[in-house]
């Protein structure tokens, strides 16, 4: 390997073992679709949104018209690419002729996609998006109420979606988990009637894993696809995904006392072996390890000493006692998980996986033999 960059593995079959885990929780007619926004959570969506097609989803989630353009080269015509930001005014026309599904959440914007879709035989399909609670994007119930009462102009809209998003749904017992149920289930029961046809979505990731209540026609995981644990609280039912392996620049043995990193803000001491490695917070290490970071050299944990710089990390590899220096330290694996590193530092499972950056030479696993990704540097 000429490039000195760390190496990001992300498993496609563990992605798609997490689908089918996700799916296999749902039961009669409701199925799973995939978000797959921010390149599918920094993971890659040109190889993510195809694994995930291959394992049998054929609705997609993403959040910008960006994203939803991408998703239209990789993904098979038959899926569904729904656009969580919406349909900006004047960009209708590429919606239209990449037949892509925006989510309408405010009034204007459903009567803005009505005005250029009521004439045509089959336009895309449309979701409403509704605030049951978590005040963010969403019509309010009131204005759902009002469109309710213009059956004409609802009809003609045809929305394939009815959906609205969980605010606690990672908090089983929290109480605004049940008050966001109860608004969507009489929203519901008083669409059900008026549009036969329209599917229902209300749960993310942790939302599915509250209970078959949540799920109605279709559910809506991302974190849980990529490995994050849904319920905090107990052990993940899902595969880990990422594995990051940093190499090792440059091994020091201190003869003498010395500080280290930026603002000499730790100190090392004779005998001492400090290995310094390609990555750093530009690479989002500081989300991933945090303060009280530390990597895996074979099977040795090695704290990160001092601050981590831009582009480096100096690890504390005395313990180790490798012959020959250390070609690799792994932050991210198997057992060092995402989650791992969410109950250590407090990062959010998402945070830490959408700033993993763009500098890592990153490599696709499919069923245990690797794809890598073409390098800049080669
Ligand atoms: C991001 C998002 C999801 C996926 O949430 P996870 O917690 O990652 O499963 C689902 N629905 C909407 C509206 C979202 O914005």
């Amino acid at each position: 390997m000429k490039s000195s960059t760390g190496i990001l593995t992300i498993d496609l079959s563990a992605i798609q073992s997490n689908w089918r885990c996700i799916n296999n929780q749902l039961t009669g007619k409701t199925s799973a679709s995939a978000v797959i926004k921010a390149n599918a959570y920094g993971l890659g969506a040109a190889y993510v949104g195809p694994a995930l097609y291959r394992a049998g989803c054929r609705e997609f989630f993403v959040a910008t018209l960006e994203e939803a353009l991408a998703a239209r080269q990789y993904l098979k015509p038959d899926a569904v690419v729904y656009v969580l930001g919406g349909v900006r005014p004047g960009a209708e026309p590429l919606f239209l002729e990449n037949d892509l599904s925006p989510v309408l959440f405010t009034l204007e914007d459903t009567r803005r996609w009505l005005a250029c879709t009521q004439k045509l035989d089959a336009p895309p399909a449309c979701a409403i998006k509704i605030n049951t609670g978590m005040t963010r994007l969403g019509l309010d119930l009131q204005e759902w109420l009002s469109l309710l009462a213009s059956e004409e102009e609802l009809r003609s809209l045809r929305p394939t979606l009815i959906m609205s998003h969980l605010a606690c749904a990672d908090e089983p017992e929290h109480p605004l988990n049940y008050k966001q149920l109860a608004h969507f289930q009489a929203l519901a029961d008083a669409t059900r009637s008026l549009l036969p046809d329209t599917r229902f979505s209300l749960a993310n990731s942790s939302g599915v894993f509250l209970g078959s209540q949540w799920h109605f026609d279709l559910v809506r995981p991302g974190a849980a696809l990529y490995g994050v644990n849904p319920q905090p609280l107990k052990p993940s039912p899902l595969k880990p995904v990422v594995q990051l392996a940093l190499p090792v620049l440059q091994v020091r043995e201190l003869s003498e006392n010395a500080d280290v990193g930026y603002g000499a803000t730790a100190q090392a001491f004779p005998l001492a072996r400090l290995a310094v490695v390609a990555g750093g917070y530009a690479d989002g290490l500081h989300r991933t390890i945090g303060r009280q970071g530390f990597g895996m050299l074979d099977n040795h944990r090695v704290p990160v000493v001092g601050r981590i710089s831009m582009d480096t990390t100096i690890f504390d590899i005395s313990a180790a006692d490798i012959k020959g220096g250390p070609q690799i330290i792994q932050v991210l694996n198997d057992e060092l998980t995402v989650d791992s590193w969410t109950a250590l530092t407090g990062a959010l499972g998402y945070d830490i996986l959408t700033s993993l950056g763009y500098r890592y030479r990153r490599c696709y696993l499919k069923d245990g033999v690797s794809i890598e990704q073409e390098s800049l540097y080669e």
